[in-house]
């Protein structure tokens, strides 16, 4: 891939400018995702967690980026994009979740991390092709949502399969040799929060904690 580097924006033309770069530097954006639920199509009770599918309306605010270099962040910077909500299609989790040690909005963070970067392997997507968010609150949430507007079957294919689902973000992360976190586990490329906060060992427990809940049983749909 050949880097370019953008260098004039015109929001009333609709027109980017880029210009070829040298270097490597990058940029990511910073974004914030409210998630509003809309309609609960199905969903699944276990003893101490509610699954859930349905439709959901997203809208993901970017309200700026980072310019970095491969070892570091070299600046941040603001800027003013309006909000972009659509409607699609989510599957999302609600749990108690008690006696987590370590940081909760890290764990539950670092679980939808991982429960992303396993969805290829269950619903012939690109990790790229879905966006998460988690919510820490009294009953904590972690949604995973369809990227198309409309959604095009993803989110659906994992509630059906949340059970392997959760055994495999659970396998990556119990696998991976490092301690606070990589990116073979819970730091991920695309994440508009630029990986903060994350707890990898409150992640696993979370993780272990809904295994036990939906690996014991399949649970009715109701
Ligand atoms: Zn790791
Ligand atoms: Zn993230």
């Amino acid at each position: 891939m050949e880097p370019y580097r953008i260098t004039n924006v015109d929001d009333e033309k609709k027109i980017i400018i880029a210009e070829r770069t040298e270097g490597d530097c990058f940029t990511t954006p910073l974004t914030r995702t409210d998630i509003e639920v809309l309609e609960v199509i199905k969903k699944r009770e276990y003893d101490q967690l509610r699954l859930n599918y349905g439709s959901v309306r997203v809208t993901e605010s970017v309200y700026g980026y980072l310019l970095k270099s491969p070892q570091k962040t070299l600046k941040q910077k603001e800027v003013k994009l309006p909000p972009l909500p659509f409607m699609t299609k989510a599957v999302w989790l609600q749990a108690s979740l008690t006696d987590i040690k370590g940081d909760l909005a890290g764990g539950l963070h670092g679980a939808e991390h991982l429960l992303i970067a396993v969805t290829p392997l269950l619903a012939m997507c690109d990790r790229w092709d879905i966006g998460g968010v988690s919510i820490e609150k009294r009953e904590n949430e972690i949604y995973i949502y369809d990227g198309y507007p409309g959604g095009i079957g993803i989110a659906e294919r994992l509630y059906t399969h949340f059970k392997q689902l959760v055994e495999k973000a659970l396998e990556i992360g119990v696998n991976c040799s490092c301690y606070t976190g990589c990116p073979r586990c819970i730091i991920s490329p695309k994440c508009g929060n630029n990986n903060e906060p994350l707890d990898k060992g409150a992640a696993l427990t979370i993780l272990k904690t809904i295994y036990n809940q939906v690996g014991n049983k399949n649970g009715e749909d109701g």
